[in-house]
């Protein structure tokens, strides 16, 4: 086992450790994560990048494959979000392992502690990953839904003056069952109009699911296209919506607790969500966020983000 491995494991209490054991034993070095991003990439088969052509001969490093018409090389990280990593691509393998197995996340200060990574190193590859868990809108909202907005930060944490930037309006929705809420999606928008609230509403709701949502004017248009939407009086506090309140403080108790701000909001909503739909699927979430990284295009971090 690597040095790494040992810290890791040393850090970690007994019941996590076994959970880390099994990770480690599938990934014990470099070799062991190249050739699954190798599987990966190529389940069905060699496509040149550059001319299409689908037979390759190996290239000068291990996993490399070069094609054998207009001879470019591909790599096995080339064209994911994995391109042009900077440090080594076990670690990012452990960032991967612990943003999908944490229960509340990790931020990247802990991430740069528990791997002897630069925090700014930490946060930049953790972008990457937050990227890769925007939903995919391949599983709408088709049962019971609601739907409301809130506010983030701004005045609501103490900060006073009109223009105030970092006041952001989120809109969220979820999926009612049985037992309680088995989804959350959640959007940033400028303004709660028809148009934006109905973008949102598309991309996460099935046309036909029943929605109930306030009174709020901006809805009323959308009862065009959902046949089922329903307006509702909120209720003091929104005491009509319980359900929906309650995941809205459950996202907004996690921000406070973990980022302390509201910048790349979209990113924390997305990597919220993404572990919230998949608490019931702990088994499979690393490799299905290690697969949704290897079929992404790559995202080149651009702007810094304070953290
Ligand atoms: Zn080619």
């Amino acid at each position: 086992m690597s040095i790494l491995g040992e810290k890791i494991i040393e850090m970690e209490n007994k019941f996590r450790s076994l959970i880390i054991f099994e990770f480690q034993e599938r990934f014990p070095d470099e070799d062991s994560c190249y050739q699954y991003l190798t599987e990966l990439k190529w389940s069905t088969g060699f496509v040149c990048p550059n001319c299409g052509h689908t037979h390759y001969c190996n290239g000068k490093r291990k996993f490399d494959r070069q094609c054998t018409s207009c001879h470019r090389i591909a790599s096995p990280t080339s064209g994911t979000l994995f391109h042009q990593l900077k440090f080594s691509v076990l670690k990012a393998f452990y960032i991967v392992y612990y943003v999908s197995t944490s229960k509340k996340g990790i931020s990247s200060t802990e991430l740069s502690r528990k791997l002897g990574l630069r925090q700014k190193t930490c946060w930049k590859f953790k972008v990457k990953v937050m990227k890769a868990m925007e939903s995919s809108g391949n599983h709408k909202i088709n049962g019971n839904a609601e739907v409301d907005e809130t506010v983030i930060g701004g005045q609501e944490e103490g900060v006073v003056g009109r223009k105030n930037r970092k006041k952001k309006l989120v809109v969220f929705a979820i999926e009612r069952n049985g037992k309680g809420v088995s989804r959350m999606y959640g959007k940033v928008i400028k303004q709660s109009s028809s148009k934006e609230l109905g973008g949102f509403m598309k991309t996460t709701i099935d046309l036909n699911a029943q929605i109930k949502t306030d009174k709020w004017r901006g809805y009323s248009p959308l009862a065009k296209d959902f046949k089922n939407l329903s307006q509702v009086n909120s209720g003091e506090k929104g005491g009509n919506f319980p359900d929906l309140h309650r995941c809205i403080m459950g996202f907004k108790g996690w921000l406070r607790g973990m980022h302390h701000h509201v910048e790349n909001l979209q990113a924390y909503i997305d990597e919220y969500c993404y572990r919230f739909n998949r608490s019931n699927m702990k088994e499979g979430i690393f490799d299905n966020l290690l697969t949704r990284m290897v079929k992404a295009d790559p995202f080149p971090y651009k702007k810094p983000i304070i953290i």
